[in-house]
């Protein structure tokens, strides 16, 4: 049945595999992250064949469905945790991403109660104004670390490119690594884990700038999808062709391209702009807002283009098609990242793996 969502687990495999090596030939290990497919166990399964060293999820409920499915691990929380779902955290994930005595303290009065051990990435904000302590924050929460008994500390991480957009340079993934070698000192021993960042950081490796100390990154846009949205760009040397999503054409007309009557604001509270094309041959497909986000979806048909979209309905304009559009075609797009997040997370679209 259509949505579909379409996973071809070769060619992420491909794009793994290709960031996996860049990473290696600069002592850079690879986390996998597979929040964007809402933790697939097939994906993850093959991030950890093509050599990725952890799968790293924001969600538990991901991460407990990977497990149940078979796939080893080991697990990297992404998210720093909510109060209530430390303990889960401590069960299904090996080591978890935090920012805050709070959560150390409570991770630590879990592990001991079960006797376990937890490996703590500490976040560090070098600008990006998402999660992480301020530079000048890490003697205090150094102490707390070096408090624990049962909560490992494994390293430093960042985040950049997520909220701010702020993009990765030599100096702010330099100030992660200097305050690591501060955390270093505070603790009086080494750390395992330099974690520079994610898809956006791969670039800096290209142009040889990522700062040497730097020995982890946390992947998930670059292998599932080949793109890097932060820079605005494809990768050249990964496949773009790793997920598609295609959906039924319920309806093909020509109609004016500009609405006709008193205009009030679309079903999400919107006022749409209109540019008067005269008569267009339209074609709707079966899928809307709540699968798709329309903006990141490009149709693989020349001379197509996406309109727009309510929650269930998605226009495009099909008057320069190279092929004719007719009722009961599946149609086909490439996605971005935010487009194949929404596709994953909608319980209407299909999933369907392609060998
Ligand atoms: C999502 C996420 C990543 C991966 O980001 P990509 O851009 O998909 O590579 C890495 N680290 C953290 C903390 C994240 O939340």
């Amino acid at each position: 049945m259509y949505p579909k969502l379409l996973i071809y687990l070769d060619r992420i495999r491909e794009n793994a595999g290709a960031v996996v090596s860049r990473c290696k030939a600069k002592e850079i290990s690879v986390a996998g992250v597979t929040k964007g497919i809402c933790g697939h166990p097939s994906v993850a399964q093959v991030m950890l064949e093509a050599g990725c060293k952890w799968v790293a999820d924001s969600r538990l409920k991901n991460i407990q469905l990977m497990r149940e499915a078979g796939v080893k691990g080991p697990f990297m929380l992404l998210r720093i945790p909510m109060a209530c779902e430390i303990d889960c955290a401590v069960d299904l994930a090996s080591a978890t991403l935090v920012s805050t005595v709070e959560a150390i303290e409570l991770l630590e009065r879990s592990c001991a109660a079960k006797r376990k051990s937890h490996g703590v990435i500490l976040m560090i904000d070098v600008g990006d104004l998402r999660e992480g302590i301020l530079p000048c924050e890490v003697e205090g929460i150094g102490k707390s670390l070096k408090r624990c008994r049962w909560v490992t500390p494994l390293g430093v991480g960042t985040n950049v490119g997520c909220y701010g957009g702020v993009l990765p340079s030599p100096d702010n993934i330099g100030e992660l690594v200097q305050v690591g070698h501060d955390l270093e000192g505070l603790l009086g021993c080494k750390l395992e884990f330099f974690s520079g960042g994610s898809t956006s950081s791969l670039k800096l490796l290209e142009k040889g700038e990522l700062p040497e100390d730097v020995n982890q990154l946390r992947i998930g846009e670059a292998i599932l999808l080949g793109r890097d949205v932060t820079h605005r760009q494809v990768i050249s040397y990964l496949r773009q062709d790793t997920m598609m999503f295609e959906a039924q054409v319920i309806e093909v007309r020509s109609k004016p391209s500009a609405p006709k009557g008193e205009l009030g604001a679309d079903a999400f509270g919107n006022a749409p702009k209109w540019v008067d094309r005269g008569v267009r041959k339209r074609a709707i497909i079966a899928a809307g807002r709540q699968d798709v986000r329309p903006e990141g979806l490009f149709p693989t048909g020349k001379g197509i283009s996406v309109i727009g979209a309510s929650s269930d309905h998605l226009l495009l304009d099909v008057e320069e098609a190279t092929f004719s559009v007719r009722w009961g075609d599946a149609l086909s797009f490439y996605m971005d990242y935010g487009c194949m997040l929404a596709a994953a997370t909608s319980q209407y679209v299909e999933k369907v793996i392609v060998q």
